[in-house]
């Protein structure tokens, strides 16, 4: 039986427990400062235990960010660098094979791999680097490529986005992360990062590697020059796709970090408080009905916020993580690695199960030497 009193919550509170989907004025409500946080938090925590019971997923990952050279400037970014900067790097195919070889005997069932759009880089090399990690490490998932990247891809052959998409899978590219979504909506879009890929191009690409058969998470950006109304219309739009396809798995609301990137620095930006994660993350679990988890990445939440994440309509905290830069570039203070007994912990302390998934959210069942993806966990709907 649910505890929640607030009159402003009565009528989400009586959808939110027959099911019944939530409209974008609903958001709002639960975006106001009138909506006590703790009843939302409540009402998120009554959805995602419908879903996902008392499980806390997590996977053992690594990050590769090849180079962190970019022709785009968004201003929210703490990781790019210009060509001649000092900081820019590039990684040749020894580097790459490296991280994967670390990966693997790290126990790593997925790699993540995202970065920079490098002026001299042909498509090429991008591919290079997931056939050569697929042919050398076939046990690693790639989760790999946003759609800002596969638009560049797509400008860099002159093909189109399927063709980049198809190309990729038979390189060995297992999935798509949630990046590159940022805020949809082209008044902000238009002032953070107005030069990549648009929010149209964000959704073609999700669908058509959906209609491929890859599977792909989703992410928004919050917490800097946006409106609420900005954040459900993202939210509104990310559900549409996922009634089309179905394709999306995770949802992953981040949290910005104002360090080192001009936004932060020119628009004298604050980081998002802990109240406003919490809040992100139950809206974003009673709004993103159709999709099956909602993760709360504590590299950039930080750990205790993460735990109580999973009381507020997460049920997914991430991986283990290795070498992340994207964040910690940004001002992020957490770890750069969680041990698996460190991450399972931090789990249990919630009173949580953990759960070890691999990318496409099977049971990871392990012996001593190796690993294999076992049953798929099936979330309720
Ligand atoms: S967010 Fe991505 S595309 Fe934008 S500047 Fe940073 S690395 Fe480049």
């Amino acid at each position: 039986m649910l505890r929640t009193s607030s009159p402003i919550l009565a009528p989400i509170r009586e959808k939110v427990e027959a099911g019944e989907r939530l409209t974008a004025e609903d958001g709002l409500v639960l975006e106001s400062p009138e909506a006590p946080l703790p009843e939302v938090g409540e009402l998120a925590n009554l959805v995602r235990e419908r879903k996902n019971g008392n499980a806390g997923y997590y996977n053992i990952n690594t990050h590769l960010n090849a180079t962190n050279i970019c022709v785009y400037r968004c201003t929210f970014c703490a990781f790019r660098s210009d060509l001649r900067d000092p900081k820019g790097y590039w990684m040749n195919d020894e580097q790459v094979l490296a991280r994967g070889a670390e990966a693997v005997e790290n126990g790593c069932t997925e790699m993540h791999i995202v970065g920079g759009l490098h002026h001299q880089a042909k498509y090429d090399w991008y591919r290079k680097v997931i056939s050569l990690l697929n042919d050398n490490y076939p046990t690693l998932h790639l989760k790999a490529w946003t759609p800002v990247e596969i638009d560049w891809f797509a400008r860099l052959t002159k093909k189109p986005i399927r063709w980049v998409l198809e190309d990729m899978k038979e390189a060995g590219l297992g999935s798509l992360p949630g990046g590159g979504a940022e805020i949809f909506h082209p008044e902000i879009r238009h002032q953070i990062c107005e030069h990549k890929a648009d929010a149209s191009r964000w959704f073609e690409t999700h669908r058509e590697a959906h209609s491929l058969g890859l599977r792909s998470n989703c992410t928004m950006l919050y917490g800097h020059i946006e409106q609420p109304y900005h954040r459900i219309d993202h939210l509104i739009r990310l559900r549409e796709l996922q009634d089309e396809t179905g394709g999306l798995q995770t949802y992953i609301p981040l949290s910005y970090h104002p360090e080192n990137n001009r936004l932060g620095i020119e628009r004298k930006i604050e980081k998002p408080s802990g109240l406003m994660d919490l809040r992100q993350m139950a809206i974003g679990r009673l709004m993103l009905d159709n999709i099956d988890h909602i993760k709360a990445y504590w590299i950039m939440l930080g750990i205790e916020t993460a735990q109580i994440s999973l009381s507020y309509g997460a049920d997914d905290i991430d991986g283990t993580v290795r070498h992340e830069l994207i964040y910690h570039d940004a001002g992020a203070t957490t770890p750069e690695v969680m041990s698996v007994a460190d991450i399972e912990r931090v789990i249990r302390e919630t009173g949580r199960e953990p759960i070890e998934r691999d990318t496409l959210y099977r049971r990871v069942e392990r012996d001593a030497e190796s690993w294999r993806a076992g049953e798929k966990i099936v979330a309720a709907v």
